[in-house]
């Protein structure tokens, strides 16, 4: 099976002199951007900002504080921590649970490095791997991070206080900020202490905490689902986050369907009657979602078993002709109306373009592109694919339209803001 493509970061070098990040008199103090909540009687939510950048769960049982992902750096989550003990009037952390191993979930765990630290053994797997990067590579990101943290505060001042993408540059700048002087001082890599393959059950006394592994190639390779039944909520960690894009970028016609489908029915099983999916990014969402998301996924085994990918085809005839006229040949037999045969996913699409980009075949990659925004007219995927590759040829206007779309159609988007700028004052 083909590995899933990954989502391609292009790094730009901007000439930016980095400052050091100096207290203004009479600046607001960013700790205000911390908040918490209950969402139910027993699990308690505190994070920074929207809670889509740096949130972390608590949950409140008989034996003990079980908690759920720690979060971009250890003084924020250590702020957290307190605001958790206060509320709940107790310090006895049992568990931490990892989601998955993306340093926005992991980079709090010392935090909590007296609770047993569970997650997947595919995630124990991966951070294992960090231990190795140098000190080098360290420095390197924590510098390009300062350098983004300037320019979000440039782009900050050209914006209304009250938008949506102030409030997001404000706090991810608040969060880059910590988690960049952690990595300079207090920063260690914690790694799980329990690992589990399928799953695994934590009977808390008044409640059990089921964990699921979620199966690879959708997200990472260790993703787990977390299953409250007595709660009525589910914890997703970043399954359910990239919203429209969400089978474009790891799924496609090659993809194993069947663990996902699989740990969904058992999950749905357990737990019937879901009110609340707790997301990473998205917040919180309705607990249905997750039913449509089986289904979803079901229906597209169902057209991978039972149809033929028109971008296989599509594949089979640029082969013995060009891209243009195979795309043009393409786009003639196979209308809409044929979708009882064949199946086009965005994914299929993605894949196809990113493959071209890679052997630098760039014009291949755009004609690709071109149709897949021209079938799915309201994909932000698209978008991103157009702007790595545009800036990768040097197509500045053309980068610059796809981010002005994208913009448009996510207005509080800080990555989009963010190219823009750089795209714009580059020279
Ligand atoms: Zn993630």
């Amino acid at each position: 099976m083909r590995l899933n493509s990954v989502r391609t970061h292009v790094v730009l070098i901007i000439n930016v002199i980095i400052m050091a990040s100096m207290p203004v008199m009479g600046q607001v103090d960013d700790s205000e951007l911390i908040n918490s909540y209950w969402l139910t009687d027993r699990i308690f939510i505190v994070g920074c900002g929207e809670m889509n950048m740096d949130m972390i769960a608590a949950v409140n049982t008989e034996k003990g504080i079980v908690i759920i992902d720690s979060g971009n750096s250890p003084s924020l989550t250590a702020k957290y921590k307190a605001i958790i003990e206060k509320e709940f009037g107790r310090s006895d952390f049992k568990y931490l649970i990892n989601t998955h191993s993306h340093g926005d979930h992991i980079r709090g765990n010392q935090v909590f490095k007296d609770a047993e630290i569970i997650a997947h053994k595919n995630t124990l797997k991966n951070l294992k791997k960090e231990e190795n990067v140098n000190e080098e590579e360290i420095k390197a990101y924590v510098k390009q991070t300062r350098v983004q943290i300037e320019q979000r505060n440039l782009i900050k001042k050209t914006l209304d206080k009250d938008s949506g993408l102030y409030k997001q540059l404000r706090a991810r700048t608040y969060i880059d900020r910590n988690k960049c002087d952690d990595y300079e001082s207090v920063f260690q890599l914690t790694l799980p202490t329990i690992t589990f393959t399928d799953n695994l059950t934590l009977d808390m006394g008044n409640m059990e905490i089921e964990l699921f592994y979620f199966g690879s190639g959708f997200h990472t390779e260790g993703d787990i689902i977390i299953s409250i039944p007595a709660e009525n909520i589910v914890f997703t960690g970043d399954i359910l986050e990239k919203a429209d894009h969400q089978y474009s970028y790891g799924v496609n016609s090659e993809s194993d369907f069947d663990p996902w489908i699989s740990s969904l029915d058992k999950i749905l099983q357990n737990n019937n009657d879901i009110e609340n999916i707790v997301t990473m990014h998205y917040g919180i969402l309705p607990g249905v979602l997750l039913s449509d998301f089986h289904n979803t996924l079901k229906n597209m085994r169902d057209d991978q078993q039972q149809k033929t990918s028109a971008v296989d085809s599509l594949s089979a005839m640029i082969a013995s002709s060009n891209v243009q006229e195979a795309v043009n040949k393409f786009e003639h037999q196979f209308p809409k109306n044929r979708q009882m045969e064949y199946f086009v996913w965005a994914g299929d699409l993605n894949s196809l373009a990113r493959e071209y980009q890679g052997k630098e075949k760039y014009d291949e990659a755009q004609i690709i592109l071109k149709m897949w925004e021209k079938r799915f007219p309201n994909s932000t995927a698209v978008l991103y694919s157009q702007v790595s590759i545009f800036m990768e040829v040097g197509k500045t206007e053309s980068a610059l339209k796809s981010l002005k779309k994208l913009l448009r159609m996510n207005p509080s988007s800080c990555w989009a803001a963010e190219k823009i700028y750089q795209l714009e004052n580059d020279n």
